[in-house]
């Protein structure tokens, strides 16, 4: 098709898709080695009650450490790691590091932090996850109760059936399951009454509107109410100003994360004790330096 078409559009179109080719083998096969040769990390953002500013637990988000690029956030490798199926070995690793540092941190700390980590469609619909789960907390030895899985409204589309019996399965094994990005994927609400949801994470494109708009914020303001009807805990994403989080407040939201209240950070800057230890104020920017 594209020899057919005029010269100059053929020339002008394929350089750049084949760069665009190119770049995704060649972040690809690094992706292979990423992790036996440990360049994935985790980095951890406190999640808050709202009333207290108590730190309820925390949302562990993995980064790739490249060697020549820096650090690389998940949006650029998470598609790729899902398409060649590697999510589920990277997966697995995410759920045993982040398991043994909430434990780590309660061997400092005495109680344990909520630990809350993300499993893309591809990793839940596959058949090794509940035993994934299990051995990493087997190997952590952290409570079931303090882990909390984000599964995001997609997996509903189809095969209820095989959704519904994995997530018994999964609440079988005590932990608690979340809905990431809440308000923005598949719009019925039946499924809320027959899935076992524990936690509605409000999306921040529904946060970002809270202290402007009167939309934003009725739609924030359905969301409590459904969570009181439904039994639900709520967690809004992405606060961002003392406003919005006055608002969510006012509306009866119990806790949130966002670069307001801290931000996504390296488990040392992270961790319960670095509070106490570090001067700046919560919210200010804390990254590992970029590999050199
Ligand atoms: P998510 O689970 O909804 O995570 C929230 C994202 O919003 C994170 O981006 C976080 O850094 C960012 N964020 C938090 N507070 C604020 C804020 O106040 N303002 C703004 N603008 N952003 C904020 P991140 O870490 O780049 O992750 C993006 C997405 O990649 C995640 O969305 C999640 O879907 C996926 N992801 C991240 N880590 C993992 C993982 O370990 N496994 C899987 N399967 N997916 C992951
Ligand atoms: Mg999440
Ligand atoms: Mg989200
Ligand atoms: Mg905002």
């Amino acid at each position: 098709v594209a020899k057919t078409s005029g010269k100059g559009r053929c020339e002008a179109f394929q350089p750049s898709h084949h760069a665009d080719h190119l770049e995704r083998e060649r972040l690809q096969a690094g992706l292979y080695q990423a992790l036996e040769r440990h360049e994935l990390v985790l980095h951890y953002q406190p999640i808050v009650d709202l009333a207290s500013r108590e730190i309820n637990g925390y949302e562990a988000l993995v980064r790739w450490q490249h060697p020549e690029r820096g650090l690389v956030p998940p949006a650029q490798f998470i598609t790729l790691a899902e398409d060649s199926g590697l999510i589920v070995p990277i997966g697995r690793w995410i759920l045993r590091e982040a398991t043994r540092q909430a434990a780590a941190w309660q061997r400092i700390d005495g109680r344990a932090p909520r630990m809350s980590v993300n499993v893309s469609v591809c990793q839940f619909r596959h058949p090794d996850l509940v035993d994934d789960v299990t051995e990493a907390l087997r190997a952590s030895g952290l409570a079931p109760d303090r882990l909390t899985l984000e599964i995001t409204e997609s997996l509903f589309a189809q095969d209820t059936t095989g959704t519904t019996l994995k997530l018994e399965q999964l609440k079988a094994l005590g932990v608690r399951l979340a809905l990431d990005d809440f308000g923005t994927g598949y719009s019925s609400l039946s499924y809320l009454r027959r899935f076992p949801i524990d936690i509605l994470k409000i999306d921040k494109s529904f946060v970002d509107g809270v202290a402007t708009s009167c939309e934003d914020r009725a739609v924030i303001g359905a969301i409590v109410a459904l969570g009181q009807t439904l039994h639900l805990d709520l967690v809004a994403e992405g606060i961002e100003t003392a406003e919005e989080l006055a608002a969510l407040e006012a509306l009866g939201v119990q806790s949130g994360q966002g670069y307001h209240l801290g931000r996504p950070a390296p488990p040392q800057y992270a961790s319960p004790g670095a509070e106490r230890r570090r001067s700046g104020s919560p919210g200010t920017a804390l990254r590992s330096a970029p590999a050199p």
